[in-house]
C-alpha cells in the first residue's frame, strides 16, 4: 500500500526508542531526525515535515514524555497526534448534503487522477445508504470519458446524465436528455441539476474533464460549471502516487475552482504516497475519501486518526470491521460461527468461509488496518488469489461424506484427492493440516465469543 514503506521506517524508528529505558534529549533528537527523513523520502512536502517535527520535538522534550513511566510510548502517542493534525483533524466532516436537494457534487482533478472511477465508486456507496444519485459526464474533452462513465454508472447502478441526443444510460432507468446541449459542459452540469430536481435525483455528481498539467483554460471551464450550479461540495481528487507534485497541484486547484474537499485516490499503489499526506494541511481542506483501488468498494470514507493510527501500524480495527460489514454475508457469518461453536465445521463451510475472503477483494489494502501488521506485509503481499483456486479444487475432489468428516481422509483417500485436483499429495496434507488449525482456532474464538479475532489461513 502507499504508505508501506513510511510505516516501515517509522516503527523502525520508534523500535530503536524502545530499546532504551530512559530517554535522553539525544536519543530524541536521534528519533525526530529519522522520523523527518522518514518523512521526507516518503514524498511529504517540507513545508509540512518542518514544523511537524518542530512540534514533535518541542513536546517530546517537555513534560509530558520525561514524567512518563513509558517515555518511548509517550513520543508515540505525540506523533501519532501530531500526524493526525497534519491529516486534517481540525477540520475534518462528512460529506455537505443540502439541505434542499439535490445535493450537487462537482469532481475537480487532473486527468487520469481517478474522477470518473471515483463517481462510480461514490454514487454506489450513495445508493447503498439509500440515496438517488445520478452522475452527469461533464467532461467532454477527452474522447470518451462519457462513454467510460456510462460503463462505470453501469457497473454501479447508477444512472449516467450525457450529453448525447436521446441519452439510453440506465442504471436501472433511462434518462432523457434534450439533445441540445452536446458540447457544452456548462449546459449539460446545469440541465441535469434542472433533471435532478424534477425527476427527484437527491445527489448529482458531476465528473468534470481533467487535464495533464493544471491548465487556465480547464480551470475557467470547471470555474464557469461551479458559478453555474453553486455545488455543495467541490472535490479534489489527487493521485497518491504523483509524488511532489502534489502541494502544486493542490494549490493550483485551490486558487483555481476554492474546492471544499479533497479525495485521496490510489492509496493502493506502491508509491510512497507522502505528498498526499502534504494536501490537507497546506490547503486546510479536509481529506473526506480514499480510494483503494479499481474496484466499486474500493472506497472509504477518510478519518484522520484512523489513518494517522494505520501509518504508525497501530491498526485501524473500526475501518476494517466497517468494510468487513459492507462485505460480508451476514447470514453466512451466523451459519458458521453456529457450526463452529457446535463442531461441525466441515470442508464445506471452510469453502464458503475462502468465499467470503474472496469477497473482500483486495485484501491488501486490508492489510495495513490489521495492528503490527506491517512486519508480516511483505509475506501477505504475495497473498495469492490463486492460492483459493488450489484449494477449492482440493476440496471439490473430495466425496462430501470426507467434506464432512475430514478425519476418514486416509493415504488412498488423499492420493485419490490429489489425483483428482491435479495436485500433489503434500498439497492435499497442507490444506487438511490448515484446515485442522482453523477448525481449532475457531473453536477457541466460537468458546471465547468471537472476540474479534480474525481467523489465519495459509500456512
Ligand atoms: P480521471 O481521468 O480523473 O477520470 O481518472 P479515471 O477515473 O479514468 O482513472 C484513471 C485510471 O486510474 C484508471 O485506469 C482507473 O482504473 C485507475 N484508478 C482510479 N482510481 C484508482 C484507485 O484508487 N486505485 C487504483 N489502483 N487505480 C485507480
Amino acid at each position: 500500500a502507499a504508505f508501506s514503506s513510511l510505516t516501515d521506517r517509522l516503527s523502525s524508528a520508534f523500535r530503536h526508542l524502545r530499546s532504551k529505558g530512559r530517554l535522553t534529549d539525544a536519543d530524541i533528537d536521534g528519533t525526530i531526525r529519522e522520523i523527518r527523513r522518514a518523512l521526507l523520502d516518503a514524498d511529504v512536502a517540507l513545508e509540512v515535515v518542518r514544523p511537524f517535527t518542530a512540534r514533535i520535538r518541542e513536546r517530546a522534550l517537555g513534560e509530558e514524555v520525561s514524567q512518563a513511566l513509558n517515555p518511548a510510548q509517550q513520543v508515540v502517542r505525540i506523533v501519532n497526534e501530531e500526524l493526525t493534525t497534519i491529516l486534517g483533524a481540525g477540520v475534518d466532516r462528512p460529506l455537505n448534503v443540502a439541505k434542499n436537494p439535490p445535493t450537487v457534487i462537482m469532481l475537480a482533478g487532473l486527468q487520469g487522477a481517478g474522477k470518473t472511477t471515483l463517481a462510480g465508486k461514490l454514487g454506489y456507496w450513495l445508493r447503498d445508504a439509500g440515496h438517488t444519485p445520478i452522475l452527469v459526464a461533464a467532461d467532454l474533452q477527452r474522447p470518451n470519458a462519457v462513454t467510460q462513465l456510462q460503463v462505470v454508472g453501469e457497473r454501479a447502478g447508477v444512472p449516467v446524465y450525457a450529453p448525447q441526443k436521446g441519452v439510453q444510460s440506465d442504471g436501472g432507468e433511462a434518462v432523457a436528455s434534450p439533445g441540445m446541449t452536446s458540447g457544452d459542459p456548462v449546459a449539460v452540469a446545469r440541465d441535469a441539476v434542472e433533471l435532478a430536481r424534477t425527476k427527484l435525483y437527491d445527489t448529482v455528481i458531476i465528473d468534470t474533464a481533467g487535464r495533464l498539467g493544471v491548465d487556465e483554460d480547464l480551470m475557467r471551464q470547471a470555474r464557469d460549471i461551479r458559478d453555474a450550479v453553486h455545488p455543495d461540495e467541490i472535490l479534489f481528487v489527487i493521485d497518491a502516487m504523483i509524488g511532489q507534485d502534489a502541494v502544486r497541484t493542490a494549490e493550483a486547484f485551490d486558487k483555481g475552482v476554492d474546492f471544499t474537499g479533497v479525495v485521496l485516490s490510489k492509496l493502493d499503489g506502491d508509491a510512497r504516497g507522502g505528498a498526499a499526506l502534504s494536501v490537507a494541511s497546506v490547503t486546510g481542506k479536509p481529506i473526506l475519501f480514499a480510494s483503494t483501488g479499481e474496484g466499486l468498494k474500493d472506497f472509504e470514507v477518510f478519518h484522520p486518526d484512523r489513518m494517522a493510527s494505520r501509518i504508525l501500524d497501530m491498526g485501524d480495527i473500526l475501518t476494517l470491521i466497517e468494510q468487513a460489514q459492507r462485505q460480508f454475508d451476514e447470514e453466512e457469518a451466523r451459519k458458521a460461527t453456529r457450526k463452529m461453536s457446535e463442531g461441525t465445521f466441515g470442508l464445506d463451510d471452510f469453502m464458503d468461509q475462502l468465499q467470503q475472503v474472496r469477497k473482500l477483494g483486495s485484501m491488501k489494502s486490508l492489510l495495513g488496518m490489521i495492528p503490527g501488521m506491517a512486519q508480516h506485509r511483505r509475506e501477505l503481499e504475495q497473498f495469492d488469489e490463486k492460492e483459493i483456486d488450489r484449494t477449492e479444487a482440493i476440496i471439490q475432489s473430495m466425496t462430501p461424506e470426507e467434506r464432512r468428516n475430514p478425519d476418514i481422509i486416509d493415504g488412498s483417500r488423499r492420493a485419490r484427492i490429489a489425483y483428482g485436483a491435479g495436485t500433489t499429495v503434500s498439497a492435499v496434507n497442507g490444506l487438511l493440516q490448515r484446515f485442522e488449525q482453523a477448525a481449532t482456532m475457531m473453536r477457541r474464538m466460537a468458546n471465547r465469543g468471537m472476540n474479534g479475532v480474525i481467523p489465519g489461513f495459509g500456512g
